[in-house]
């Protein structure tokens, strides 16, 4: 791997004593992870569905790492959203961010979303997750993410931060922000990375991450909390872009980052993990808004009626065996659940408010695949379930039909964990796996 002599340099001033051992870290191959979807299954389920070792990581109470992983994405427990395939200390700022169910948390450089699947984990389906990711390719790989994970309570939008921020000033108890950075802890597993990396570069990102963290400065409620992170080693867009902000910023605080992982960043108060930590490379710092920040965002009007609801929850009841535990609603002839807490949505790019239930196509509803990706098996009136190397899956996957001897809306399962869905009849399950996703 050849490394950019600047960097080198750079390096091997920041690190002193330790580049050697820094340097030697590229020798070795790159830290594989995953990270389990507590919203889907526990880890008996997925060391069943997933035969690779895993080792526990020190960065998130669900972080693994997991050498011998190949190609993640193709997997059926990958299908059904048992996991995130993640480098292990890409988990720890949401780690020290620490949300909290029923919080409004706003995750605002989301895509494509290892992040943001994680804090909706650790919400359990509770408060608001407002996940938004200003390029819109990267908003869809976003949607499909959290939908993969069966996220229920978030917002998905494709928003510049300032005027999101602005829309929602003052509405947020946690905000992250993983800035685009110069990406210098990625060089091992991405090394095309290293091609992009110039001498400028992190002194170019560093100008754009005060400016986005200037905007989520709006977003954070008096007493809230900030934190930023970056996968880049450079103290100019770590500990300097901290500096700034907290020397323009009197309203903020410092907060102590109490965690066993990685080590003191060179201002003392952040937190870094470097590839000798156990990870590729991370930074982060805690914030705390002490000024005050009134908000005065109007809350979302639910003003459907009865008569409007009634589809949804018909369409629900035909498919699950609990009543819905969410709010319904309708767009057009879409009809969706909404998380318990929403502000108003207009002008901020939202492309999706909480989950979809299906759409009323005539006289008929057809469900969502992330309905009953969002449901445990035990919810669903009917269920297949097999085993990840079923060739009845594999051909589910791929968009065939499959054969199944109920009648109806049936979802398809992994080790127990719904994975899609296809409407059975005559002795056969039509294939409703979304064709985008289908392996070939
Ligand atoms: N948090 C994500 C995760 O864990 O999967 C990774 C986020 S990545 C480090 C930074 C994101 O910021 C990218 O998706 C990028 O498209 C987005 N971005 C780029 N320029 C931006 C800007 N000016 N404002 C906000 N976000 C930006």
């Amino acid at each position: 791997m050849e490394l950019p002599e600047t960097f080198l340099r750079r390096m091997q001033a920041l690190l002193g004593a330790e580049f050697g051992d820094f340097l030697e870290s590229y020798s070795r191959p790159a830290y594989q992870g995953v990270r389990l979807n507590p919203l889907k299954c526990d880890l008996d389920t997925l060391r069943r569905a997933l035969p690779v070792p895993l080792i526990s990581a020190p960065f998130s109470p669900f972080g693994y790492y997991a050498p011998e992983l190949r190609k993640p994405g193709s997997l059926s427990a990958h299908r059904a959203g048992m996991f995130y395939s993640q480098e292990p200390s890409a988990a720890a700022p949401v780690t020290v961010l620490d949300p909290k169910p029923g919080e409004r948390v706003l995750d605002l450089c989301a895509a494509p979303g290892g992040k943001a699947t994680q804090i909706a984990g650790l919400m359990r389906g509770e408060g608001l997750l407002w996940a938004n990711e200003v390029v819109r390719e990267r908003a869809n790989a976003l949607l499909s993410n959290l939908e993969r994970l069966g996220v229920r309570n978030s917002v998905i939008s494709c928003c510049h931060p300032q005027r999101l921020c602005e829309g929602l000033r003052g509405y947020f108890d946690r905000v992250l922000v993983d800035a685009p950075c110069s990406g210098e802890g990625m060089f091992r597993r991405e090394p095309e990375g290293i091609g992009e990396w110039a001498p400028e570069s992190p002194a170019a990102c560093a100008q754009r991450q005060r400016r986005i963290l200037e905007s989520a400065a709006l977003a954070v409620r008096e007493g809230g909390v900030l934190v930023y992170s970056t996968c880049t080693f450079s103290r100019e867009e770590n500990e300097d872009v901290v500096a700034a902000f907290l020397r323009e910023h009197p309203e903020f605080e410092p907060l102590p980052i109490n965690v066993e992982f990685g080590r003191p960043g060179f201002d003392g108060l952040s937190r870094r993990v470097l590839p000798m930590d156990g990870g590729e490379g991370h930074f982060m710092a805690k914030l705390r808004r002490i000024g005050e920040n009134p908000c005065r965002v109007r809350r979302f009007d639910r003003a459907l009626n009865e008569k409007q609801s009634r589809p949804a929850r018909a369409l629900y009841e035909s498919l699950f065996a609990d009543p819905p535990d969410f709010p319904l609603a309708r767009a057009g002839s879409r009809l969706l659940a909404l998380p318990g807490e929403l502000p108003a949505l207009g002008g901020l790019g939202v492309l999706r408010a909480g989950m979809e239930l299906g759409e009323e196509r005539g006289n008929r509803i057809e469900p969502a695949h992330g309905l009953f990706m969002s449901r445990q098996k035990a919810q669903c009136r009917q269920a297949l379930d097999f085993s990840p190397e079923d060739p009845a899956l594999a051909a589910f996957f791929r968009g065939e039909e499959i054969d199944c001897a109920a009648t109806g809306y049936t979802a398809v399962c992994v080790c127990g964990v719904t994975a899609g869905f296809g409407k059975a009849s005559g002795g056969k399950l039509k294939n409703r796996y979304p064709k985008g996703l289908r392996s070939p």
